[in-house]
């Protein structure tokens, strides 16, 4: 008998099987994919860790965390800096003073302090919703050439209908900072996060291809608790009604030449682009292979967003009000069910970055083992 079933190699399945085995306690981890790191798997292609269900950049402001994961892998010192093209107009990312040149044409923070300032003032009182939010941080030029489109597209709902909280993900500059994240530390595990879950997992036994769901009574008997990662509406059979997910599609294609974009991220901010974003995975790694030789290929993804409907992968919770209510139904229904935890993206219903996700897992861990 286990002390515990997770289910789900992901993130937080591997924190929290990691954490338990390290205080004794006996865990069997299973996952109905046939591989192990749920969306932050990689995989080797050509020399190049592709990030197989979506770019991840480990960010954090969190110490404690930082030095967790560092228990596992090596990080780089990659900075995630992604270019927006809008119709063939590039621009840098976050929103600040080389964006502001460009869009504008100013030269000094003051200069682009005023033009936001006179631009924001179309909004007054607290912003509603997330286009009101943009329009109030950065002004309207950017919000129709950098977020509206691109948000339209991430999401397939009007900027009116989405919760304002998606867009302050994002920090407003008035300095010459193309860093994406305001973070302490920042990089990618070197080698890939395959390989840094592995490590999580070390000595722990893992059995894949497993679908828990579908053989819940037999499984359950294996452990006296199980941890859940996986969707809670799905675990519920969908009884209250389906949460609604966005998820998302990748065209990969393997390239015979070094440099397709120059940069890991351009995003396509544009209605007219079909796909939101071009992933090109080399530049995690600054086009190096293990032994520190330039890559003569490439890999590009093209990202297409799309709405979740079943047999489709879950990625993104569309935190929203309808969403939200029912999800506090589904999580009253769970705080009922015994010897189960839910927790993770898909089990809390949370819009989770990695560090928030490992933040959770360990917090769990503290509470309970
Ligand atoms: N966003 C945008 N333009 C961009 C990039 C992001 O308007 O070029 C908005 C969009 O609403 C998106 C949100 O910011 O959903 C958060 O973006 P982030 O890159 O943090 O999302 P993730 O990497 O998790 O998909």
């Amino acid at each position: 008998m286990y002390d515990y079933l997770i289910v789900g190699a992901g993130l937080y399945g591997a924190v929290f099987a990691q954490k338990a085995k390290e205080q004794g306690k006996n865990v069997l981890v299973i996952d109905k994919r046939d591989n192990i790191a749920g969306n932050i798997y990689t995989e080797k292609i050509e020399g190049i860790n592709v990030h197989k269900y979506g770019a991840h950049i480990f960010h954090t402001n969190n110490k404690e965390v930082w030095d967790y994961v560092n228990r596992f892998a090596v990080f780089n010192r990659f900075t995630n800096s992604p270019v927006a093209s809008y119709k063939g107009e590039l621009f840098s990312l976050p929103f600040n003073m080389y964006t502001f040149n460009k869009m504008w044409g100013v030269v000094t923070p003051e200069e682009a302090a005023a033009k936001i300032e006179e631009q924001r003032k179309e909004i007054t009182g607290e912003p509603r919703n997330l286009e009101e939010q943009a329009i109030s941080l950065v002004g309207r030029d950017i919000y129709e050439k950098l977020i509206k489109g691109y948000t339209e597209k991430q999401w397939g709902r009007d900027c009116k209908e989405l919760p304002s909280f998606i867009i302050k993900r994002l920090p407003v500059r008035l300095t010459f900072d193309n860093n994406y994240f305001n973070a302490l530390y920042q990089g990618i595990p070197v080698g890939g996060y395959t390989k840094m879950v592995e490590n999580m997992l070390e000595g722990i036994e893992v059995r894949l291809g497993v679908d828990y769901l579908e053989n819940k009574d037999e499984l359950d008997k294996l452990a006296q608790k199980v941890v859940y990662t996986g969707a809670i509406d799905a675990y519920f059979d969908y009884k209250l009604g389906t949460l609604e997910y966005r998820s998302v599609r990748f065209e990969n294609e393997l390239l015979d030449i070094p440099n397709f974009q120059g940069n890991a991220a351009v995003n396509y901010t544009d209605r007219e682009t079909p796909w939101t974003r071009i992933i090109e995975h080399k530049w995690f790694e600054f086009g190096k292979d293990e032994n520190g030789n330039d890559i003569p290929k490439t890999v590009i993804s093209r990202e297409y967003s799309s709405e979740w409907k079943p047999g489709d992968e879950p990625y993104y919770p569309v935190n929203d009000e309808k969403n939200g209510a029912l999800y506090e139904e589904y999580r009253k229904l769970a705080e009922n069910e015994k010897n189960i935890i839910f927790g993770g993206r898909l089990g809390e219903y949370k819009y989770y970055d990695m560090d928030a996700v490992i933040a959770s897992a360990l917090e769990k861990c503290k509470n309970i083992l």
